[in-house]
């Protein structure tokens, strides 16, 4: 499988969030955003070829009891059903992230979940030939229904601007979403931008019950791989 970067940090989104955990990064994904955080793994996909037994031990080696399985797409990768049980094999607790337009029957204690919105299709960047892709594939309400039944989820909503909150609603309502399991976390890879949205997104979180996730990692690292 195509593998982008193996690394050990904090978990700096959601639920989790703060717990120490080894990082594997997919590479390939079956969206564009137009604000992709990873581009490397969307855009300009990189990375290297490894087999599970290279990518095991790579993983293996760095002290965590919690594994993050995340991309790019980590549901389209070839070998991720064998990657996630040998995972599991090893004792350690498995989050997968993803953005929920493809099932695979994974090993998995959370699975993250992230939408995406509106905003997020790429109207403006290549000319704009990936969009109507982007904007087909973005929401399959059928794959989140059984994502959602199948594993423990959190629903991870990336939020831009306050225009983005009927699109959750609606779609939290549609699919039955528990708020306590909605996730709203600021859009941007800037820290002074982050506090700003996160202000009134943690205001929105208390008026309406959903859970309010920093981008912990990018306030304190910054925006850079391998954290
Ligand atoms: S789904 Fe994730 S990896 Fe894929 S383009 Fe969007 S932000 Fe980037």
């Amino acid at each position: 499988m195509k593998i982008s970067e193996i690394f050990y940090s904090v978990q700096g989104e959601g639920m989790l969030v703060g717990t120490p955990s080894v990082f594997v990064r997919t590479s390939g994904c079956n969206l564009r955003c137009a604000w992709c955080d990873t581009p490397y793994t969307s855009w300009q996909p990189e990375g290297e070829e490894l087999d599970l037994d290279q990518v095991m031990a790579a993983a293996l080696r760095l002290p965590a009891r919690y594994a993050v399985v995340t991309g790019g797409e980590p549901m389209i990768a070839p070998g991720i059903v064998p990657l996630t049980g040998r995972l599991r094999e090893a004792g350690l607790h498995i989050t997968v992230e993803t953005a929920g337009t493809v099932f695979a029957p994974v090993a998995c204690d959370l699975m993250s979940i992230s939408p995406k919105l509106a905003h997020s299709t790429p109207h403006a960047r290549e000319g704009g030939r990936w969009a109507s892709q982007h904007e087909r594939l973005r929401i399959q309400p059928e794959v989140l229904r059984r994502l959602m039944t199948a594993y423990p989820y959190q629903l991870k909503f990336v939020v831009a601007q306050p225009e983005d909150l009927d699109e959750i609603r609606a779609l939290a309502a549609q699919l039955g979403a528990e708020s306590s399991r909605v996730v709203l976390m600021p859009e941007g890879t800037n820290a002074d931008l982050l506090r700003q949205r996160g202000a009134w997104l943690a205001e929105v979180c208390q008026q309406e019950g959903y859970r309010f996730s920093p981008r912990l990692h990018i306030e304190l690292w910054g925006h850079r791989r391998g954290v």
